[in-house]
């Protein structure tokens, strides 16, 4: 038997003994509730992971004044409450080689209502194959998965000979700033990156691209009145009712048949106005006095992401001057603003998981995946040049209801990031 042969082998073994202890640490770290900016319990979990497999953790913090500079930064939507990166190199790795950087988040989005779910969004369980809970599948279930296949490879024996990183961030779900924070870190150390895979559930296909990614608010004030003389009020409901009909010309005006990208030409609508939050009114007999709404649209790559918030605010100020008495309007924009980008899938690291990815799953090449959200990836490639994708297991309902990851799909993708490691940064024998 050959070297690589007697590798997977090896390696095989030890992640089917290595099952129980993915199956825990996956269950800990999705009870660990980490919405956005309250991150600090699931990253604990993650120290102690990293730290149980030989990684040197250090925080990474987001400190907002050092990265408003980069024009990667998104307006920052939540207080970070303290909330940090961690950053992990596998100690003994050694300098040169090609290095390896695993990156994910570990922030998780609002459950919605309680009651619609089956089970209790932290209450994690099992069923027909099926890991449930808030986050299993967005994006927990691929850290560990991951990492999974990191402890698999040291249980063979086996020891990548070059750096091998492993980061997890706080606040994806609204910015990116805690990856854009960990980048440059990255670039003030001098630290060099060759390859990043962030374990995203996109069903083990390989990211090919995404779209870009912004938020913005709408904020009206009318007049309130008495409901029996509505006529001299103003009403900001009805008034943000009809901006959002004017916005849904803009999204019908920029997605195909009238434009479109090379990425996305299967897609039939690859870029969504969604309006996610409406905030206005006092009770049902006044006229309202406000209305705010926040809503979220994508961009394709290649679009300045300053240039589409101007015409989106033309169009909303456009359509408040239509009405016969225009209310008060602000825009804002606090949140994502990402631009898209498109990955090269022939780029070394990027056409060698494609050969890991058919190894484990009986020669059969990933399928591609052009995203119509964003992730960190944009981060690692436009802030610093570093052949980046998304590969993780296949995942049900994420930001939805009873959301959940399949059990099997994460052995195949921990078994995907072993060979990877193993053929990327190379190994020596433990
Ligand atoms: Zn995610």
């Amino acid at each position: 038997m050959d070297a690589r042969a007697a590798l997977r082998r090896r390696v095989a073994a030890a992640l089917a003994a290595a099952e129980p202890w993915m199956l825990a640490r996956l269950r800990d770290l999705v009870e660990a509730e980490s919405f956005s900016g309250h991150e600090q319990a699931a990253q604990a979990e993650m120290r102690l992971m990293l730290e149980s497999l030989g990684f040197a953790v250090e925080e990474i913090p987001t400190d907002l004044a050092a990265i408003k500079s980069s024009p990667l930064y998104s307006p920052s939507v939540e207080a970070l409450h303290g909330c940090h990166n961690l950053l992990g190199r596998l100690a003994g790795t050694p300098e040169g080689g090609r290095s390896l950087m695993i990156s994910g988040h570990v922030d998780v989005v609002p459950t919605g209502p309680l009651d619609l779910w089956s089970r209790p969004p932290f209450e994690t369980h099992v069923k027909d194959g099926w890991f449930y809970g808030r986050g299993a599948g967005d994006m927990k279930g691929g850290l560990v998965a991951a990492l999974t296949g990191v402890k698999a490879l040291l249980d063979a024996g086996y020891r990548p000979a070059a750096p091998l990183w492993f980061n997890t961030v706080a606040e994806e779900e609204c910015t990116g700033n805690g990856a854009l924070a960990t980048v440059m870190h990255l670039q003030a150390r001098g630290i060099r990156i060759d390859a990043m895979l962030d374990p995203e559930p996109f069903g083990e296909s390989v990211m090919s691209g995404q779209v870009g990614t912004v938020w913005a608010q709408y904020h009206l004030t009318g007049r309130p009145a008495h409901a029996m003389e509505a006529q001299k009020g103003l009403n900001p409901i009805e008034a943000a009712m009809h901006v959002w009909r004017r916005l849904k010309e803009v999204e019908a005006r920029w997605n195909p048949p009238h434009a479109t990208h090379p990425l996305f030409g299967d897609h039939p609508h690859p870029l969504n106005f969604n309006l996610g939050r409406i905030h206005g009114g006092e009770w049902a007999s006044s006229v309202p006095t406000t209305c705010r709404v926040d809503f979220r649209f994508g961009i394709y790559p290649g679009r300045d992401p300053a240039e589409a918030k101007r015409e989106v605010e033309a169009a909303i100020r456009a359509a408040v001057a239509e009405l016969p008495e225009p209310p008060r309007c602000t825009v804002g924009f606090e949140g994502f603003h990402a631009p898209g980008c498109v990955v090269d899938l022939e780029a070394p690291p990027l056409a060698l998981l494609a050969q890991c990815h058919a190894e484990v799953n009986g020669g059969a090449r990933p399928a591609t995946f052009a995203a119509t959200g964003t992730t960190d990836v944009r981060l690692f490639q436009l802030g610093a040049g570093i052949p980046s994708t998304c590969y993780g297991p296949r995942a049900q309902r994420i930001h939805a209801l009873d959301e959940c990851v399949e059990l099997a799909s994460m052995r195949r993708v921990a078994l995907v990031y072993a060979l990877f490691i193993a053929d990327w940064c190379g190994v020596t024998a433990a």
